[in-house]
């Protein structure tokens, strides 16, 4: 059978009583559960959704707190044939709302101290089971697991049957239901094991969130498939993370993550001493935090791309015969997956020409959850995948993201592109970050603008910032005005929401 639990359990050690994971944090801190624990527990709960009976396929929507036994979670209803529905914990009702009743699910599993609002909105919406499951082994759901048998035949299920829905960040407006098959996550699951050279020897250190494809697919299954352990944050803490890197030899994290590592002075080169690899992805890793790294770990951060809609696209490699990791690039292709750059026009870009972004591979998903017409508009007729991001590659075919699609700036006839002109501005003295938009202009169509965050302590004027822009880039690309603000608008997932920016400043030229 094509179940990715399937191959997942078949990695796990000949000794099942070695231990997986070990809790970092959170109530059960020293806490080890071993390859066994994970087996009996998966079997108990995926015996629990059975006994439901509920149709095939079923989805299951869980909105909890990180926790092992919410991996755990996932990898029953894996188990169980039915397909997993991860929500991020920062979604409030009204976002709740519309994702239960987007995706119907058949259960939904909470966490305990949201069970009075959520059970009613699930109720309301019609779905018949609703569960809690606390971050400290509490909770209804395991409560009735406990009851069930600990052995359970995995559900067979073909290559093509959806395993997860992924709703998407949202970043560029409402988010949408990636279906992703059990072979999608596979095949990419694989693909990573080898670039990545996983083996039964690494320890991962896991401090990401587990609603999104970064901590529970490209950083869970990695392990998983490997036989590997995992050191288990609840939540990231910077100084916990370093007190921890002398027993890891992976890590995993967004670029937020590597800069707040960057403010501990634990974080030195013999802390990373038994340290194989760094991975981030997810937002573009500033070239700064990259060479910072470098220089205080001796590390080279392995910078890959990819989204919800096609798990991992890209990877700087990893074996030095393969050649160097680019800062400010986002690798190579990975093996199988086709890559290419298309003009306006449609036609293939030469090297180092910016781009359109279309992807191919068995990594790519089937489509949008109940959105046939959004599903046939990000596709191509020879079926390739628009993935709204703007890009070059260069001689050697390593990607650089330059921004997305939405994002662009056509100011007078001329392309600007976001992520250019925010590198110039982040490097002038005072400014800590800042996101460049286009906005109606009665003369150049649109008008490029900026909103800078200073550094603490800064005082910046827009008008200083301009002037110093103008010696440095052309003055189509230069922002006509510049607004200094505390802070960006983010969402949940922490990227920037430059709608929201381009409506709060949609006015700016009358
Ligand atoms: P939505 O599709 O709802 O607007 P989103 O695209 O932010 O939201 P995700 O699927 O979580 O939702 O994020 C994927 C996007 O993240 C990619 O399309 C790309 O723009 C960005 N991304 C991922 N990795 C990188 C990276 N290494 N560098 C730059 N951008 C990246
Ligand atoms: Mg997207």
């Amino acid at each position: 059978s094509a179940n990715l639990f399937e191959a997942l359990r078949a990695s796990f050690p000949a000794d099942l009583n070695r231990w997986a994971i070990e809790c970092a944090d959170g109530p059960d801190a020293g806490q080890r559960y071993t390859w066994r624990d994970l087996d009996r527990a998966t079997a108990m709960m995926a015996n629990l959704l059975a006994s439901l009976d509920l149709p095939p396929a079923s989805r299951i929507a869980v909105q909890v707190d990180k926790s092992v036994e919410a991996l755990m979670l996932y990898l029953a209803v894996l188990r169980a044939g039915h397909v997993y529905l991860p929500l991020n914990n920062a979604y409030q009702a009204a976002e709740l709302e519309y994702f239960i009743g987007n995706a119907e699910p058949a259960v939904v599993v909470c966490a305990g101290k949201n069970f009075g609002w959520v059970s009613k909105l699930a109720f309301q919406s019609g779905v018949p089971w609703v569960f809690s499951l606390n971050d400290d082994r509490t909770g209804t759901l395991l409560d009735r697991a406990l009851q069930m048998s600990d052995v359970f035949e995995t559900v067979p299920r073909q290559p093509d049957d959806l395993a997860a829905i992924l709703y998407t960040s949202g970043t560029t407006g409402r988010s949408k239901g990636a279906m992703l098959s059990h072979a999608n996550l596979l095949s990419n699951a694989k693909v990573l094991h080898e670039q990545w050279g996983w083996s039964a020897d690494d320890v991962l250190i896991h401090a990401l969130p587990i609603f999104h494809v970064h901590g529970l697919f490209v950083a869970s299954h990695g392990a998983l498939l490997a036989g590997a352990r995992m050191l288990w944050f609840n939540r990231f803490d910077p100084a916990a993370v370093v007190a921890r890197l002398r027993e890891a030899t992976m890590f995993m994290g967004v670029p937020t993550l590597y800069v707040r590592l960057l403010e501990q002075p634990g974080l030195t080169k013999d802390a990373c001493s038994r340290m194989r690899l760094f991975i981030s992805g997810s937002a573009p890793l500033l070239i700064d935090t990259f060479q910072a790294w470098q220089q205080r770990t001796g590390h080279t951060i392995l910078e890959r791309y990819g989204m919800s809609e096609t798990v991992m696209l890209t990877s700087n490699p990893y074996r030095p015969a393969d050649g160097d990791r680019k800062g400010g690039t986002v690798g190579r292709p990975l093996p199988g997956v086709g890559l290419r750059i298309l003009d306006d026009a449609g036609k293939a870009c030469e090297a180092e020409a910016i781009g359109h972004i279309q992807v191919k591979g068995p990594n790519v998903f089937g489509g949008y959850w109940r959105m046939p017409e959004k599903t046939r508009e990000e596709f191509t007729e020879d079926g390739w995948f628009k993935t709204g991001d703007v890009g070059r590659a260069d001689a050697q075919g390593y990607v650089t993201i330059v921004g997305r699609s939405k994002d662009l700036i056509i100011s007078g006839g001329y392309n600007v592109y976001p992520a250019e002109v925010e590198g110039w501005l982040n490097e002038l003295p005072g400014v800590l970050e800042s996101a460049v938009i286009g906005v109606p202009h009665p003369d150049f169509g649109e008008g490029v603008i900026a909103v800078v965050v200073p550094r603490p302590g800064a005082q910046l004027e827009g008008e200083v910032l301009i002037a110093a822009l103008k010696d440095r880039i052309a003055n189509f690309k230069v922002p006509k005005h510049i607004f200094i603000e505390p802070e960006l608008p983010r969402n949940a997932m922490g990227k920037v929401q430059k709608n929201v920016l381009r409506e709060q400043r949609g006015k700016t030229f009358g």
